[in-house]
């Protein structure tokens, strides 16, 4: 399982991110979960350089610039000097900020370029009767994956987000019927980018109020390959929970 904590703006101190730190190196002794902590851009630098530990850190963005004249932007090549590995890329609520599906994939490819996996996130906003939904999505895939190679499109993870779900609470999550459709839905999409057996390398994870409660449910039976907890990645004690309710 791959589980990758988004901790958006939720921390404020040095202090509360080395504490969270501290905790999910504690955690990280299953070699069969992967533990990803998406700080905020300042905290990469103080947590991510001279890293040995099982522990990896990523971005939640990245800059469509390479560098030069461009004041307030943070690069790729810049990250990954760092020692970021992962990089949330297409986020909803940057997308909400007018990222449109040419800049996430621009992104993507300074991601890849400077050895830095990107999570894109993909979503519906609702879902409507028709399941035009479905359609979203694979647009949102098509623009990330036409101009990748192969090799790079299987190295890409894919994070399935529905925005109705972000935020909330367990309770109002996808359930894991559903979960389960989704993750095949996506296969299938992806499957037209990648023939054969190689699109069962994509990583698909889950985010959207991925709770201790709701965690291992979501996990069992459904196709998933991890998730992207928001808010309880943010408190030591439903991060711990729920990373023991999945492993
Ligand atoms: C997110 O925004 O990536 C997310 C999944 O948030 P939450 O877990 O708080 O719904």
């Amino acid at each position: 399982m791959l589980i990758v904590a988004n901790w958006k703006a939720y921390v404020q101190s040095p202090v509360k991110a080395k504490q969270l730190v501290a905790s999910a190196k504690r955690l990280a002794t299953h070699a069969d979960t992967e533990i990803v902590l998406a700080a905020p851009a300042p905290y990469l630098g103080l947590l991510a350089p001279g890293n040995r530990s099982r522990v990896a850190f990523a971005a939640q963005d990245l800059s469509v610039s390479t560098g030069g004249a461009a004041t307030g932007e943070i690069t790729a090549a810049l990250l990954s000097g760092l020692g970021v590995t992962y990089a949330i890329l297409g986020h909803s609520e940057r997308r909400a900020l007018g990222e449109t599906d040419e800049i996430v994939s621009e992104k993507v490819r300074h991601a890849l370029a400077n050895k830095i996996t990107p999570i894109v996130c993909v979503g519906e906003k609702e879902r409507d009767i028709d399941a035009k939904y479905l359609t979203t999505l694979r647009a949102q895939i098509a623009a990330v994956f036409s101009p990748l190679s192969q090799k790079e499109r299987m190295q890409t993870v894919i994070a399935y987000e529905p925005i109705w779900a972000i935020g909330k609470t367990a309770a109002e999550a996808i359930t894991p019927s559903d979960l389960s459709e989704m993750i095949l839905y996506i296969r299938k999409v992806l499957g037209d980018y990648i023939p054969g057996k190689g699109v069962s390398k994509v990583r698909i994870i889950y985010g959207g109020s991925v709770e201790p409660s709701n965690a291992r449910a979501l996990a069992s039976g459904t196709g998933i390959d991890g998730f992207l907890p928001g808010h309880s990645s943010v408190d030591s004690d439903m991060f711990t929970a729920l990373v023991k309710a999945v492993r």
